[in-house]
């Protein structure tokens, strides 16, 4: 938690420190691998990396890891591209891509091979698990490890040509079999996969690895601080090697923790398995923790950004409560959101003094937080909607709100008292018979009696129906990603994470909603770009109006 109520960030003062002492272009890089959508974790990362550049006035990369045909594709390239910008970062001409860099590894790869630092192997994937040893044994070296560095050029060269199948053979780095760290043994650097390439097409056959490409792909776009996630600590002699070995620029590598949010999965392989196991809609289905999802729900850029401020860069893997997420949003939403009413579970009410044809424009402030929001009408007549919840025959002694007897204030509008209760042959209420105290309109009693309850409501010839998603957390296990707790993601499952309110009843004045609107009493919702089976407009709650966060803050 402290982590939370002081955001620090190691990096950002590290560099502060570096600039003392001599002057340079603080250039950092987002490097996606285009398999899958973004998601609220990869925004740690692009406000870090885009956030420093914007700090120091230097220079952030988009560079696309595209090493893996068989899992890549154009269409994510594109996804990942418009969740950047969505975030609100722009990285002008700074658009790269690892497989721009094929033919330069390559080389690189020659250059290995010449100085006797990379070898050909035939051992099958399952001999090389087998040679690899453990973490308390050493490895073995392979049978093929001592070839002759003119019989490594013939049969790399042969392996570029398509003259072996996929599994016959790699190029490994020649280091050390007995290493402490598994990355130093030997690792694979390039692989044979027959795929087409989403942009180097049929042009390759063989494959760099992700180890032997992320690193000089830095180095060759003068990444002068590259950021990565803790995992990676062990992978950093491995990079430092190559970089070492081949004689190039050599960036600096930072770790960081990764983010781990609670009741959240952030692993793009599990997520495209909620989505091919049709658990979920798709990648930008509300519930999701992706930048899509997110962005569909109604959550602002500028919550998700003001969020990753708050959780700060450190060295240590912590997990985030989501609550803090959800209280930057209401808190964003709260300044910027009109007030607007609608009912969910609609009760007619009757005002049986009332004249019949009337209408009256009542006056409603648009957001109490922002003067500047303005106000607007809001039609009030005979017949209006309110909650269901909002009334109950035989009400306990707290209960503020409509009763046989009992006032209440419609919002915006008259005091009414409820004098009878009609129910159809079922036994269920179906109206209410009220009368309005005309005195009231907008202030207080004439004789100064207490109205304890206020209630939202609608006009019945002035709202209209809409579709209403109600969301909540995917998973009920609080640690999904831990494959102890849940070892299959199916079992942890909320089998309530959505309720659909078919029929709600809205204020005329969304009809033409854009973006959030805090809905009187409910919640946060925003309009969804689509629209429901019966061509209606589909609200989606982006966050409810409680704040778990404010609470645990505040202990
Ligand atoms: P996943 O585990 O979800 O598949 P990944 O690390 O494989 O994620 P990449 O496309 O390689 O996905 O990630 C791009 C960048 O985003 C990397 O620099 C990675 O370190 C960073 N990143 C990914 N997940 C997180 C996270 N949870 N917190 C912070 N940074 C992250
Ligand atoms: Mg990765």
């Amino acid at each position: 938690m402290s982590e939370v109520e002081t955001p620090s960030n190691f990096i950002q003062n590290k560099i502060e420190e570096e600039l003392k002492s001599s002057s340079f272009t603080v250039h950092t890089r987002f490097p996606p691998e285009p398999n899958g959508h973004l998601h609220i974790g990869h925004a740690k990362s692009i406000c870090l990396n885009f956030g420093l550049a914007d700090k120091f006035s230097g220079i952030c990369n988009l560079r696309f890891d595209d090493t893996n045909p068989s899992k890549e594709e154009t269409k994510f390239v594109k996804a990942i591209q418009e969740d950047v910008k969505w975030l609100g970062f722009d990285w002008g001409n700074q658009l790269f891509y690892a497989s721009d860099y094929f033919d330069q590894l390559f080389e690189f790869a020659i250059r290995l091979i010449k100085k006797g630092k990379a070898y050909v192997d035939d051992l099958t994937p399952e001999q090389m698990r087998e040679y690899r040893g453990t973490l308390s044994e050493p490895g073995k070296n392979s049978p093929y490890r001592d070839r002759s560095i003119e019989e490594n050029l013939d049969l790399f060269q042969k392996m570029k040509a398509g003259e072996f199948e996929e599994g016959e053979k790699v190029l490994r780095a020649k280091i050390d079999m007995g290493s402490g760290n598994l990355n130093m043994r030997d690792p694979v650097l390039y692989r044979i996969l027959k795929a087409s390439h989403h942009r180097t097409g049929d042009k390759w056959c063989i494959y760099p690895m992700y180890d032997f490409t992320h690193g000089q792909s830095d180095s060759i776009e003068k990444i002068t601080h590259s950021l990565c996630t803790l995992e990676f600590e062990d992978h950093r002699p491995l990079y430092d090697w190559f970089l070492d070995e081949l004689e190039i620029y050599h960036p600096q590598q930072i770790e960081f923790a990764r983010l781990n949010l609670n009741y959240t999965i952030l692993s793009k392989r599990k997520l495209l398995q909620l989505v091919e196991e049709r658990h979920v809609d798709n990648w930008d289905d509300p519930r999701m923790p992706t930048l899509s999802g997110m962005r569909r729900r109604g959550y602002p850029p500028e919550a998700i950004r003001e969020f990753c401020d708050r959780i700060g860069i450190s060295k240590s893997n912590a997990t985030v409560d989501f609550a803090l997420l959800e209280h930057c949003v209401r808190e964003y939403l709260n300044r910027t959101a009109t007030r607007v009413m609608v009912v969910l579970r609609p009760l007619k009410v009757v005002l049986i003094n009332y004249p019949e044809d009337q209408v009256e424009e009542m006056d409603a402030v648009n957001n109490p937080e922002d003067p500047n929001a303005g106000t607007r009408k809001m039609p009030f007549s005979r017949t209006v909607y309110i909650e269901r919840d909002d009334f109950m025959e035989d009400p306990p002694k707290k209960f503020f709100r409509l009763a046989p007897g009992r006032e209440v204030r419609l919002k915006h509008a008259y005091v009414i008292k409820c004098e009878e209760v009609i129910k159809n042959s079922d036994g269920e209420i179906v109206e209410l018979r009220c009368t309005y105290d005309p005195e009231t309109r907008s202030g207080a009693t004439q004789d100064g009696r207490k109205i304890k309850g206020t209630l939202h409501w609608v006009s019945e010839d002035h709202a209209h129906k809409a579709e209403v998603r109600l969301y909540n957390h995917l998973f009920t296990q609080e640690n999904p990603a831990d494959e102890k707790v849940c070892p299959d993601l199916k079992s942890s499952l909320n089998p309530d994470s959505l309720e659909i309110i078919e029929e709600a009843l809205l204020e005329p004045s969304l009809k033409n909603a854009k973006g959030g609107y805090q809905f009187l009493r409910l919640g946060y919702f925003s309009v969804d770009p689509q629209k429901s089976a019966s061509g209606d407009q589909i609200f989606n709650r982006v966050v409810t109006l409680r704040d778990t966060w404010a609470k645990i803050a505040n202990k």
